[in-house]
Parts: structure tokens; sequence; C-alpha cells
């Protein structure tokens, strides 16, 4: 049996874009290794403007008005205006995954996708005529018109240029119970790069913030983060950062309910947009590279990429490289890959800026008006609205953080000028 489209996968990738072909009426099939019912490991947090926007809002676990970050050093002395807390001045909300994943499961259900389990094989993968054949470790061959890699960051078929070392952001965290609460009550803190618990060695060292939350019921989230690096930071590091930052605050850990160990790639290249398999999510690079998120990115743009596969299949003829090719210029449009070679090149920077540099980096740019720094985040601000973004930036920010963005070492000038010449054309 050959069906229109076979998705691969089980995670958020995979669901949204089933989710989004079954919506254009085509007959889809989802391959995942394990029952697509079984929770995810991890939760997703997205800010409160883009789940209105995509009117999800009623998907929300926890939602937060009160959101800050502190880029001062952080320094006994509060009277320093450096070392209030920033507000962000917009909500951020966590997912209840359970409710985003049955969100997208009745999505599946109503349009009469197929769910099938197995692990799909990479080797003996058959391009025919006019369909693509995946064979699986279980042995069932699966064949589609077209064939989605949505299997995560390290994609079973997506192929994608060696660009070198990729950075990733890593963090650990605990959800449990404090002595003291380690944020204010009903507080959300997206960064908090106060550093004066370090000693002068650690502080040479690549920065990290602390990533927490208030749960409610005397639970809070603590998690230290480094944003990107290659290597990534080691877990071990994290955790003992998080320790001493709380050890710093007089604060003890009374009960650990749940760990997390997180990383993730930030600054994938590109994948070839010619390759007869299409991708979504982590697996087509789609990771925002400044912020590291991706679930709503998910949501706006797989109904276009969805659209673009529908429109291909309705010529019965056409093979499966040409209905691919069509679903990769509708993920990755020019403005789109424009925008991401500048987020890559600004990333590269940020890796590179050291501790000081990195708080008055950060400082410049929330102090934006809000609209273009939320727009940044989300990656919702037109090429030219991302332009007037970075020029602000640079105009705003201190000298210390302008030389850094001019000063151009290791591969910034290639990304940076992929700003004209994208990759693919
Ligand atoms: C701890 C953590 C926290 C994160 N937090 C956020 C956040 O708050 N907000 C945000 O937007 N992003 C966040 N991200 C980034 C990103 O959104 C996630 O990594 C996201 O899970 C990627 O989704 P995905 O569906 O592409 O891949 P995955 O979630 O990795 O799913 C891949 C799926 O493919 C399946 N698979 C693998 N191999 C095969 C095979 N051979 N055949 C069939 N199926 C296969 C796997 O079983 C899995 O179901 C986070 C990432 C991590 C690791």
């Amino acid at each position: 049996m050959v069906r229109q489209v076979l998705v691969l996968g089980g995670g958020p990738a995979a669901l949204c874009m089933a989710a989004a072909l079954a919506e254009q009426g085509l007959s889809v099939a989802l391959l995942a290794p394990h029952d697509l019912r079984q929770p995810w490991p991890n939760t997703y947090g997205i800010w409160g403007e883009e789940v209105d926007a995509l009117g999800l809002a009623h998907l929300l676990e926890h939602r937060w008005s009160a959101c800050v970050s502190y880029f001062g050093e952080g320094a006994a002395d509060a009277s320093d205006p450096a070392n209030r807390p920033t507000p962000h001045r917009r909500d951020y909300g966590l997912f209840n995954r359970q409710a985003l994943q049955n969100h997208w499961l009745e999505a599946l259900e109503r349009g009469g996708v197929e769910l099938l389990q197995g692990t799909a094989m990479a080797a003996q993968r058959l391009e025919g005529e006019g369909f693509t054949a995946i064979p699986t470790r279980e042995g069932p061959i699966h064949q589609a018109r077209l064939v989605v890699d949505a299997t995560g960051h390290q994609p079973l078929l997506v192929q994608r240029p060696d660009e070198g070392a990729v950075a990733g952001q890593a963090a650990y965290g605990i959800v449990g119970r404090f002595s003291a609460p380690p944020v204010q009550p009903g507080q959300f803190v997206l960064m908090d790069y106060r550093c004066d618990h370090l000693s002068p060695e650690q502080r040479l060292q690549p920065p990290t913030f602390l990533y927490a939350m208030d749960l409610g019921d005397g639970l809070f989230f603590v998690e230290e983060t480094s944003l990107a690096l290659a290597p990534p930071v080691p877990y071990d590091d994290l955790r003992q950062r998080l320790e001493q930052r709380l050890a710093h605050h007089g604060i003890r850990v009374l009960a650990v309910e749940h760990e997390e160990f997180c990383l993730f790639p930030m600054n994938l290249p590109l994948p070839d947009l010619h390759q007869p398999v299409l991708g979504f999510g982590g697996a087509a690079s789609m990771v925002h590279p400044a912020s590291g998120y991706m679930v709503g990115s998910l949501l706006r743009r797989a109904p276009a990429v969805a659209q673009a596969v529908a429109a291909a299949l309705a010529d019965p003829q056409a093979p499966s490289a040409a209905v691919a090719a069509c679903g990769w210029r509708a993920l990755w449009p020019r403005p789109l890959r424009r925008k991401h070679a500048l987020y890559q090149f600004g990333l590269e920077k940020l890796m590179r800026f050291p501790e000081a540099q990195l708080r008055a980096f950060f400082a410049t740019f929330f102090a934006l008006p809000d609209p273009l720094w939320i727009g940044f985040l989300a990656n919702t601000l037109t090429l030219p609205q991302l332009l007037l973004a970075m020029v602000q930036l640079f105009v705003r920010a201190p000298w210390s953080v302008r030389w850094g963005l001019i000063g151009m070492r290791g591969r910034e000038l290639r990304l940076g000028l992929r700003l004209l010449w994208p990759v693919g054309g």
C-alpha cells in the first residue's frame, strides 16, 4: 500500500506535521518506535504572546506575568541599578505536555492518521518512481509518496552539510522544595546572570545563567543553563554551579521531585533543500539558534508546509523528490534562511563573549522596544524588522559590546555573509 505521506517520529514535530497534513485531507501514517500516547520527556516553554496568537493558551499548565531577568553582577549593593531585575512586561508559559500531546493526537484521530509502531531504518531505503519505501527493524516495510523525517536533532534520513563543531544548549535542573524560595513567589526568571557567587577563576569560564520558576504549592524549578557552547558545558559543572548559586543565597534543597538533564543543538546547519525526504522539527534545524525555542515555530510553520505538500501531491505523477522539494521551499523560504543566517551569526558572537560583555549585551537587548525583542526571540519579525532590531541594539549598546559585534573571528564573517547569499540560493 502506498500512502500519500509517512511521517517518522513521535515527538512534537512529527505530531504537529502529521496533524497539519491530515488537515489537508491527505492520507497520512505516523511511525514511531513507541506508543504515541506515551508522555514526552520534556516540558516546553513558550512566550504568552506566541501562544495567544496561536489560540492555544488553554494548553498551558502555568502562566507567569511576573517575568524578569538579572543582568547585573549581583554585588551585595542592591542600590546599583544594574542589579535590579529587568522586567520583561510579557507573559511566559509552560505547556501542559499531556494537553499539547492530546491536542495533536485528537487532530490525528479526526484526520484518520494511521498510527504505526516500529523503528524506521535508513539502510535499504528504496526510492521508487513515485514512492519511497522505509524498512523497519521489526520487519514491515512502509511505503509513501513522501516521507517526512521528524526523528529529532540527529535525524535518521535528513542530510546536512558538516560545518564543524555544533554548539549545544546544556542545562541541569531540579524540580524540588527548598528551605527558602529560590525565586520570588509567583515569579518566572528567564535569565539570572548574576555571578557574585563565582570565584574569579570561575568567572573566566564560559558563563551560565539560572532559568527558574515558581510552580506553586511550594514547588520550584531551578536550572543552571549554558546558552550554547561547543563542546557543551558538562552536566557536572552545571550541577556544581547550581548548588553554589543556591548556597550563596542561603538556600538548601529539601526534596528533589525531578532532575532534568537538557542538551540539544543550537546551531545546526540548514539541511540540503534538494533531498528527496522532507524534514521537520529538530531534523530540519528548526531550533531558533539564538533562543533554543522551537514549539511555537512548529505550530506556525506546519500549515504552510502541509499546504505546499498537498499541492504537489495533487499531481499523481509527481516523484517523491519533486514533492519534497516543494515542502523544503515552503519550510525554508529565502527570507527565513536569511534570518537563520543572522541568528547563527549572532549566536557565534555570543558564544565568544566573556561574562561581563554577555551581561551588557542582554541588558541592551531586553531594553529594545518590546515588539522587537519578543519578535526576535519568537522569529516572527520580518527581515527588515530584524535588521532594524540589530541596528538599534548596536546603537544602544556600550562600546564593550559594539567592539565585540564589529570584530570578526573564526567563521563569523562567513556566517554573516549568508545574510546576503543564503544557503540554498
Ligand atoms: C530538555 C529539553 C527541553 C527543551 N525545552 C524547550 C522549550 O521549552 N521550548 C521549545 O520550544 N523547545 C525546547 N526544546 C527544544 C526542542 O523543542 C525539543 O528538542 C523538541 O523535543 C524537538 O522535537 P522533535 O519532535 O523535532 O524531536 P524529538 O522530540 O527528539 O522527537 C524525535 C522522535 O523521533 C522518534 N524516532 C527516533 N528515531 C526514530 C526512528 N528510527 N524511527 C521512527 N521514529 C524515530 C523518537 O522516538 C521521538 O519520538 C527542548 C529540548 C530539550 C532536550
